[in-house]
């Protein structure tokens, strides 16, 4: 017990830290002792064997022992050391760039050397650079280090050397009974099945000198994968209980007949795809049941995700319930409340508007409207989580563009349909198409449905990537473009985040690009705009009464112009690539042939030139998210904060991928067999991590 509360306390019981130290350990997510344990080595140093030094290879960091031959100070373009060094095996070269008379004095012709460090190529012969040495008596056998040494992350003000004590200390106190194994057996990842959570800590901390240090260093060793695993797992129990919390509650059963549905299907011009029939089926049976839907609709852009929410709205309305769909910014959300209007009020359903650009008055009416339950369907952006607004009877929340939205914010304006114990069905929606396994770990709370199919007749993006100095080049492209009655998107991005800038930017583009293209309609719109006037100009564009739309990226999600067939964006590669597949969207979706140009400012990073590259070569969002998440990281891919992906300590999303389709299984099992455990693996991995708020 003593034992166990040594891992459980704050880092300051252990020797040598104090406040200071304990400040700079926070940093590297350190707080309690047994943190040290969960802080693992970024590679691993071999002190433990002596390289001869005719086995040398360049860039390797060894363990070298030898006679110096000659010492000497050289005097070249900078002054320093050398000490020729050799075993009777082969010789290298130690040179000092700073060094004391003192050291000049020990290293001298006859003395005995033990070195570590790196072996590079040096003008006449192998070198190493500073390397930290121990002179050794000149007879006798000096031991080695039984132990691969390792080398931790840090921060700075806190040494390698005192980390690596400090981990040993909270080492010591590590065994079964102060890390007590949780996992089950059927729970347990079989290809690390021999290592206890235990045994793993004590193998990555210190392998021993046989072990395979590649395998280690590219994460693959089976102890490494235990602790991922674990790690994985804790956060898929998380999620479940979240979604096993959510489930205790009802929903009040939305079905209604059919003939309500297809009243709208009638009108469309087009027939549902197989994949949108699929899904508003899914949907549909979700919202059938007395609990709440919690599901998450994925479709690329241009998939059609706006009918399907509008059939589930239909089936909330017909059922005597009120829907609300929320979207990410105000432009969007003023598209879905048009296509709304257009879709229901003929079928006698009141559709509500609400947003922070609306004046008082028409909010009031609106708000009052629908606490009355006069308004069944309210859209808007996050106005919508405001205290004052309240629903007569919420039973269908429908959250657009999900990776826009906090986990925070979804359960917020879920929280509004709320009563004691009933709860509203959740349906979210992302043209973020996260493979799948991701996302079943991102989104475990959610059920996944997929859109994988496109609307027929789309002709797909011809994407080009071209330097900004070639821009005379891409405003005549704009000329042609228009000159065939076709329109263009424009658009402008900063790096800089402030919203200001970008609107001037887009405005300053917007001047020039009149200057150069005087016969042109262009029209501007960025979100500093009066919502009013930003509705003119969109309206303008989508009549055809504007030959080139200049916009920021608030035109990023949703708008929809079948004839704009060419989209230039400025400053490509400081975007995402789901960012860019987004915008891109926006063009290619009518008919006709359509161009995406991806102007970059030179140089651009080899980085630069593998996302441009790949967006010039695929228009399937898959594929792209994929490749976006191996350049970028899930953290940013996802918006780390944005979802309940926690900074995992261990797990590497992309590198642990394989683990992944295990984990749904393996926190059933855990669930199921040993709730205790599960409940006591979530807070030994994520005891203050994760904060759902009052869920
Ligand atoms: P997203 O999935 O990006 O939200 P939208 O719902 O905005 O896509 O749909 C994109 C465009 O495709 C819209 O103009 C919409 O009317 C049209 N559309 C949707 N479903 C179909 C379909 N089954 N056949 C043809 N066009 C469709
Ligand atoms: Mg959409």
């Amino acid at each position: 017990m003593a034992a166990d509360k040594q891992l459980s306390q704050p880092v300051t019981a252990l020797k040598g830290v104090g406040d200071k130290v304990a400040e700079r350990l926070i940093k590297i997510g350190v707080q309690q002792v047994q943190d040290l344990l969960f802080h693992l080595p970024l590679r691993y140093q071999d002190r433990t064997r002596l390289m001869p030094l005719g086995a040398l290879r360049l860039q390797q960091e060894v363990l070298i022992e030898g006679v110096i031959q000659l010492s000497q100070v050289k005097f070249g373009r900078r002054r320093s050391l050398l000490c020729h060094v050799s075993d009777g095996t082969g010789a290298i070269i130690l040179r000092f760039f700073h060094f004391s008379k003192a050291q000049q004095q020990q290293l001298t012709k006859g003395r005995r050397i033990r070195c570590f460090g790196e072996v590079r190529n040096g003008p006449a012969s192998l070198e190493m650079v500073h390397p930290e040495y121990q002179l050794l008596a000149e007879e006798g056998a000096v031991p080695v280090e039984n132990e691969l040494t390792p080398v931790y992350p840090t921060t700075e003000g806190l040494h390698q050397l005192s980390l690596r004590k400090l981990i040993k200390q909270a080492l010591s106190c590590l065994d079964q009974e102060t890390m007590p194994e949780l996992l089950i057996d059927g729970a347990r990842l079989h290809q690390s099945a021999e290592y206890s959570l235990v045994d793993a800590l004590q193998y990555v901390h210190q392998p021993p000198p046989d072990a395979p240090v590649q395998q280690l260093l590219d994460r693959h060793h089976p102890a490494q994968k235990r602790l991922a695993y674990e790690e994985l797992l804790a956060q898929q129990l998380t999620m479940k209980k979240l979604r096993a919390q959510t489930q205790h509650h009802t929903a009040p059963v939305l079905q209604a007949k059919q003939d309500k549905r297809q009243a709208l299907l009638d009108v469309l011009p087009f027939p549902l795809t197989q994949a949108q029939k699929r899904v508003t089926h899914e949907i549909l049976q979700d919202m059938a049941e007395p609990r709440p839907m919690q599901r998450l609709v994925q479709g690329d852009v241009g998939s059609g995700k706006t009918v399907v929410a509008a059939l589930a709205a239909i089936e909330a309305v017909a059922s005597g319930c009120q829907a609300v769909m929320m979207a990410p910014t105000e432009l969007l959300a003023e598209q879905h409340f048009r296509t709304f209007v257009n879709w229901l009020s003929p079928m006698n359903i009141e559709v509500g508007w609400c947003a922070g650009k609306q004046t008082t008055s028409e909010r009031k009416q609106m708000l009052a409207r629908l606490q009355a339950g006069e308004i069944s369907v309210a859209v808007g952006t996050h106005a919508l989580f405001q205290d004052e607004v309240v629903f007569n009877n919420l039973g269908l929340v429908i959250i657009d563009e999900q990776h826009r939205f906090g986990v925070h914010q979804r359960l917020a304006l879920r929280d509004k349909g709320c009563d004691i114990d009933s709860m509203p069905h959740q349906l979210v929606m992302t043209a973020t198409p996260i493979p799948r396994t991701l996302a079943m770990t991102a989104y475990a709370d959610l059920n996944i449905s997929v859109i994988d199919e496109m609307p027929p007749g789309r002709t797909p993006v011809t994407t080009v990537v071209l330097p900004d100095n070639r821009r005379h080049d891409v405003i005549e492209r704009v000329y042609a473009a228009c000159q065939q009655q076709r329109q263009v998107y424009w658009v402008c991005t900063l790096i800089e985040e402030s919203e200001h800038l970008q609107c001037q930017a887009a405005e300053d583009t917007a001047t020039s690009l009149q200057d150069s293209l005087p016969d042109l309609r262009i029209g501007l719109v960025h979100g500093r705009m009066k919502t009013k006037d930003k509705d003119t100009v969109m309206t303008a564009f989508k009549e055809g009464q504007l030959d080139m739309l200049v916009a920021t990226t608030v035109i990023e999600v949703g708008v929809d112009v079948p004839n704009a067939s060419l989209m230039v964006i400025e400053n490509a590669e400081r975007l995402g690539l789901a960012q860019l597949h987004q915008l891109r969207g926006r063009v290619g979706r009518g008919q006709i042939e359509s161009h995406c140009v991806l102007m970059y400012h030179p140089p651009l990073s080899e980085n630069g030139q593998a996302r441009l590259k790949c967006l010039r070569e695929t228009n399937d969002g898959f594929k792209i998210a994929q490749r976006d998440l191996e350049i970028r990281g899930p953290g940013e891919v996802l918006g780390t904060r944005q979802t309940g992906l926690p900074q995992f300590r261990v797990a590497d999303l992309i590198d642990d991928q394989d683990l992944l389709s295990v984990m749904d299984n393996a926190a059933n099992v855990m669930l199921k067999e040993a709730p205790k455990q599960a409940d006591a693996l979530v807070n030994r991995w994520f005891a203050h991590k994760i904060d759902f708020g009052n869920v």
